[in-house]
């Protein structure tokens, strides 16, 4: 009914609204009306995109049909709804031009860049993780098939994996996903200047960079610290100024896992795709357990849904490029999260850059420290993964909503945005 279409309406819902201009969520609806894809827009092309529809007050939908569009009409920041499904609610309305409604959906976001509609939610959870060789819903199950089947974790997620596609579209895919980070790592190591939004946060990583490398190899202790820092928040200045990052889980939490990995996976020569793939699919198994059990989702748990799963899942990966084993790689993603717990979402202005950026350097040494505390017992330990997970659930249903991606509290009410 495309052509059919002569208006459309959005209403952005609870916290997508609350924290809404800061996280971009604007932009990106207008770029997704207009059929782009985070995976294959040309990020440079956006300031122009965007302009041509504040300037003309038109929009192409699906790059087919050109119609009037005008935000400030056609876009309501919804902060006072807050849905009851989830706390990233969208409603998208169609008319035809008689004002005729051809279609009206409520899609949420549900964390990492997944997005369902109304009707779906709650529905697709189960169906993720039937018909695969070695279906899991816990932590302890998880190990306890790798441990009966003699696997490893990400050898476990591989053969899962084949059940959708061939393996070798698998490692295509994992090594696009690594690309895709390291790319970000280096446009982020050397893009100067200062990030959109009005907080005037100067990029840091290009100087940083520039002093880790202009005197050599580094051999203070404290290098170690210096590389995993430099790292995250050049993904983290990349995803503040609107560049192409991997959800990894998240937008927000997006530096820890690519950090981790460069640091210590990629100087291998021929080793480091093979210990960054399995890097990559022991955190998504680590990471499916969050999803199944919890969210990923800051509007519903905080920081620590984003950022601590992030570490979660780099501590596991790290433990498991090291050649840890199963017990080692859940108790190093256990620690991974232990210490985040409580962790609140409160982004000054909105914007995903303080306390972002600098958090995610944090979370890439804290995932180093987990993996090491891991690797170094014998993998006996008194918390469980799961137990930690669900004690996360629970502290985020308890966290005042405030504190989960709306604004409202914490550095950014102390924090004057100006
Ligand atoms: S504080 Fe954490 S959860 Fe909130 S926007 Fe920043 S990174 Fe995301």
């Amino acid at each position: 009914m495309l052509d059919k279409v002569t208006r459309i309406q959005t209403d952005l819902q609870g916290s997508l609204a609350l924290t809404g201009i800061g996280h971009g969520t604007d932009r990106a609806l207008y770029l997704g009306l207009m059929g782009e894809t985070p995976r294959t827009i040309d990020t440079s092309s956006v300031d122009e995109k965007l302009a041509r529809i504040r300037e003309d007050k038109m929009i192409t939908l699906l790059g087919e049909r050109e119609i009037a569009f005008d935000p400030a009409r056609d876009v309501d920041f919804r902060g006072d709804i807050m849905p009851v499904l989830h706390p990233n609610g969208m409603k998208l309305t169609a008319f035809d031009q008689v004002g005729v409604v051809l279609l009206c959906e409520t899609w949420y976001s549900i964390g990492g860049g997944f997005v369902r509609r109304e009707d779906r939610m709650g529905a697709e959870r189960a169906k993720e993780v039937l018909d695969v060789a070695y279906p899991f819903s816990s932590g302890d199950e998880l190990v306890d098939i790798c441990n009966r089947e003699n696997l490893f974790i990400h050898q476990l997620i591989a053969r899962n994996e084949d059940s959708y596609r061939p393996r070798e579209d698998t490692f295509r895919m994992l090594d696009e996903i690594w690309s895709v980070m390291s790319n970000c790592i280096g446009r982020g190591l050397i893009t100067k200047g200062i990030l959109p939004g009005g907080l005037e946060v100067a990029r840091r990583a290009p100087s940083m960079y520039a002093k880790l490398t202009s005197h050599g190899p580094a051999n203070e202790r404290e290098a170690l610290l210096d590389w995993l820092n430099v790292y995250a928040m050049a993904v983290n200045e990349e995803n503040a100024a609107g560049g192409q990052v991997v959800t990894a889980p998240t937008n927000g939490a997006a530096g820890i896992i690519p950090s981790v990995i460069m640091f210590y996976c990629a100087s291998d020569g021929l080793a480091e795709m093979e210990k960054i793939r399995t890097f990559l699919m022991t955190a998504a198994g680590i990471g499916m357990l969050y999803k199944q059990k919890a969210s990923i989702s800051g509007a519903e748990m905080g920081c620590q849904g984003e950022v601590g799963v992030a570490c979660s899942m780099a501590a596991g990966g790290l433990a498991a490029a090291w050649g840890g084993t199963p017990d080692q790689v859940e108790h190093a993603a256990e620690i991974g999260m232990e210490h985040n717990l409580g962790l609140t979402c409160d982004p000054v202005g909105g914007l995903v850059q303080i306390p972002c950026i600098e958090r995610n350097a944090i979370g890439a040494v804290k995932a180093v420290n987990a993996a090491r505390l891991a690797v170094q017992s014998d993998g006996q330990h008194k918390v469980s993964l799961d137990q930690v997970i669900e004690t996360m659930r629970q502290t985020g249903l308890d966290m005042n909503s405030k504190y989960k991606e709306t604004s409202e509290g914490g550095l950014a009410v102390n924090v004057v945005a100006c």
